[in-house]
């Protein structure tokens, strides 16, 4: 019946009876409809004289008179029933029909015991009509209920009927007596099956549910029926006709009788499919990376934050996170290209999920970092046995496009601990972890203890300190106009240009006065032609005059600048002051134009984009030539940024700067590259100097480089010669320059002043 009613045709109809049941509702005379009618028939029945003729039975089977109610009583019942009926019957509808019925009943039966009772006395009084009365005007209201119910029942089924039509939820009725459900058309419909489709049975339904999901709904199901919760609610998939799981949510209530037993259960279930997959993918993008399809950074936290409510609830339990970085991972990038790179680090992601047990959670951190988290260890050197595992597991090669890559990974780990409440502590000690595997070598693990945290503290001191001796010393420079390096004696030479400024003005003399506590400072170590061994030129070291530390050399700041990006102004503002010193020196010694001044370039600086034209700039700001300007690269700088290296070394050649390969023999063996670069000088690193009258292979090693460059057309420069022994040696090979403690320490701008004031022209 509810299916054949359409919402358009529905609407009319629904109108009309709603109207109806209001005027039955509210008109004041309906309530004296039934009462009046009543009356009107008994007061009918009296006229034509059927309720004497009952009377007189009544009266002869009941009470055995034998003679009839006289007539002089007829007016006055005329009068009674009238007004006890039009009086009854307007006040007795305000109440409950119920009490209503009840009332009419009780009169009915009362007229009849008293006229009974009245009777087996000797009185009479009339018996059949106002019996009569009360009986009808109780059938009346009780026909006048029933219409007005089953007006509602209409109504109400209507718009029962309208809502089903309406709406997108599929309506279910479980009746548990006879374990049938009354499955709505639309409840059907969802699942892809027509109404006339599907039986009853609650099969029909709960085979449906996916086997992971029944569990869950027949729970819900019971714990409502048990009256443990307040109504029903679950989500569960559903088989679709098409053979696909579809995301329900059923709401529900059960029906209880009068014993409080429950008869049936009702609900209706709504389709959330989309936004379930809508929440799965959001949960995916916050959740996972997308990449490798670990768990990201929220992932991770999300699981280790759980991990760590379960050791404060349970204090036996112990965990261990494992902080994963791939070593050099920027030179895969760089080398194989990105597209490899994203694929080195899903293969990663992949050897770490098979290998790792399902209870251990492995996650993406961001860039080539991960993280594994052990839930529950029983020793530490469980977890150091696992480090060592997957360290073991990553460096086997992963075959990328028929191409072998090896890799290495640093590990910084943490043990679980009272005190750690919250992830982030805990990360940050495994990343400290991690930075001080990497500091010891890369391609180790290091257990977290309280030292590196102290260390990193004072790292990032050293840092804020760093920052702002290189602000002083810009600002410095801005100020004065130039960017000569601060000498540290007060009797140190002035350059002419600069005197004469200072003596122009007092402003400038007074900062010049400051320029002597300046921080950061340059010191130039002469490089001599070893034939000669007359200067030839000088290489531009930083020097940090700390606050509390002292005299720092670069070993214990270059590092620190390195890792947090400082090492760019830092590297710049050496270049434009050295440049500036250098022009100094040559406008002083003009003599001297032959000199070269050595600065060595930062890999970050030399990564960055628009490099030549701020090279070009510092040279136009500090009139130095480029012929006078040999910039220092090391080896892995060239070839970590391999690909556009070559273009930007011709650009800075062409601007008429030497470049030299500082250091060469420690890093990639780029011997094949050499001959692609324009380079004008290899710098042979000092290890191999210091150790060539020690060492055959040392010597051998340089002599090799000797001949490798001089092929090339690329002189050579030997670092760190400290005895007269190795500079023989080095003679002997025909190498052109050296630089080291035998010819001179680096020293400050008076000290190379003097210097220059002593030299023969070169
Ligand atoms: P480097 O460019 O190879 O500089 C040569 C280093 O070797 C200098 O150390 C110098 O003092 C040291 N040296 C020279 N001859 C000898 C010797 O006979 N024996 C010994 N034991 N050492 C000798 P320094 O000044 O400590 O600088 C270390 C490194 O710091 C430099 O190596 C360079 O890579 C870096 N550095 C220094 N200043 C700067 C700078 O302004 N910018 C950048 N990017 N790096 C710099
Ligand atoms: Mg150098
Ligand atoms: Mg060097």
């Amino acid at each position: 019946m509810i299916t054949s009613f359409t919402p358009q045709g529905l609407r009319p109809s629904f109108k009309r009876s709603d109207l109806s049941v209001r005027r039955l509702n509210e008109k004041f005379w309906w309530q004296f409809l039934p009462a009046g009618l009543a009356t009107l028939v008994v007061i009918v029945l009296l006229q034509f004289g059927v309720c004497q003729v009952i009377e007189t039975t009544l009266c002869h089977a009941l009470l055995r008179f034998k003679d009839p109610i006289p007539d002089r009583f007829q007016e006055w019942l005329w009068l009674a029933l009238l007004s006890v009926g039009i009086g009854l019957g307007g006040w007795l509808p305000r109440w409950r029909f119920r009490y209503q019925l009840m009332t009419w009943l009780s009169l009915c039966l009362g007229w009849g015991a008293l006229s009974w009772l009245l009777g087996a006395s000797g009185s009479q009084i009339p018996m059949a009509a106002p019996m009569l009365l009360f009986g009808l005007c109780g059938s009346a209201v009780t026909l006048t209920e029933s219409v007005r119910t089953y007006v509602l029942l209409r109504q109400s089924e209507k718009r029962y009927a309208l809502a089903l039509c309406g709406t997108t939820e599929g309506l279910w009725d479980w009746n548990l007596r006879t374990d049938r459900i009354d499955f709505s058309p639309r409840w059907k419909e969802m699942l892809g099956y027509e109404a006339h489709e599907l039986g009853d049975r609650p099969t029909e339904w709960l085979s449906r549910v996916h086997p992971s999901d029944i569990d869950a709904l027949k729970l819900a199901l019971a714990d409502h029926c048990q009256g443990q919760t307040p109504h029903l609610e679950c989500e569960y998939r559903l088989l679709h006709r098409n053979g696909s799981y579809r995301w329900m949510h059923s709401r529900g209530l059960v029906v209880r009788n009068r014993w409080d037993r429950v008869e049936r259960v009702v609900g209706f279930q709504t389709d959330t499919t989309e936004r379930r997959e809508a929440e799965m993918a959001l949960q995916r993008t916050t959740f996972y990376d997308a990449l490798t399809e670990l768990p990201n950074r929220v992932g991770f936290m999300h699981r280790l934050q759980q991990t760590i409510d379960d050791t404060q609830t349970h204090s036996t339990i112990s965990f261990a996170v494992l902080w994963l970085d791939i070593d050099q991972f920027k030179l895969v990038n760089n080398s194989l290209g990105n597209t490899l790179g994203d694929r080195l680090l899903a293969a990663v992601a992949q050897r770490l999920k098979s290998f790792l047990t399902p209870e251990n959670t492995v996650a993406r951190l961001g860039g080539d970092e991960f993280a594994v988290l052990l839930p529950q260890i029983q020793y530490a050197h469980d977890v150091t046995h696992m480090a060592e595992r997957l360290q073991q597991l990553l460096s086997l090669p992963f075959n990328l496009d028929g191409r072998e890559v090896f890799i290495t990974v640093s590990i910084g780990i943490v043990l679980s601990s009272a005190h750690y409440t919250q992830t982030e502590p805990l990360l940050r000690d495994a990343d400290t972890a991690m930075h001080r595997a990497k500091a010891l070598g890369k391609a180790q693990y290091q257990v977290f203890d309280r030292t590196m945290r102290t260390r990193m503290l004072l790292k990032l001191q050293l840092e804020n300190d760093l920052r702002q001796a290189i602000a002083q010393g810009e600002r410095y420079a801005n100020m004065m106009g130039i960017a000569a390096a601060p000498p540290r004696h007060p009797d140190h030479w002035v350059p002419e240009a600069c005197a004469d400024r200072l003596a122009a003005s007092p402003d400038l003399s007074s900062l010049h006065q400051s320029s002597l506590h300046q921080q950061l400072q340059i010191y130039y170590q002469p490089i001599l032609c070893l034939t000669t061994g007359l200067v030839v030129g000088f290489e531009a070291l930083a020097r940090w005059q700390h606050p509390e530390q002292g005299f720092l050399p670069p070993a214990q700041f270059i590092p620190v600048a390195e890792e947090s990006g400082l090492i760019i102004p830092l590297s710049w503002w050496v270049l434009r002051a050295a440049c500036r010193q250098m022009k100094q020196w040559l406008t002083v010694f003009p003599e001297q134009r032959f000199l070269t001044l050595s600065v060595n370039l930062s890999s970050r600086q030399f990564s960055m984009p628009g490099l030549t034209e701020q090279i070009q700039q510092i040279l136009r700001e500090t009139e130095l030539n480029p012929a006078n300007l040999k910039l220092e690269l090391t080896e892995s700088m060239v070839m970590d940024n391999a690909a556009h290296v070559v273009d930007v070394l011709y650009q800075i050649r062409a601007l008429g700067i030497h470049l030299a390969i500082d250091d060469f023999g420690t890093g990639y063996s780029s011997l094949s590259y050499l001959p692609r670069f324009p380079i004008n000088t290899l710098k042979i690193d000092r290890s191999f100097v210091s150790q060539m009258d020690t060492c055959l292979d040392s010597l051998e090693i340089v002599r090799t480089i000797l001949v490798l460059a001089h092929n090339l057309g690329i002189d050579v420069t030997a670092e760190g010669v400290e005895t007269s022994e190795q500079q023989d040696q080095l003679l002997e090979m025909q190498c052109e320059f050296g630089q080291g403690y035998f010819f001179s320490e680096p020293m400050d701008v008076s000290a190379i002043t003097q210097l220059l004031e002593r030299q023969q022209p070169y």
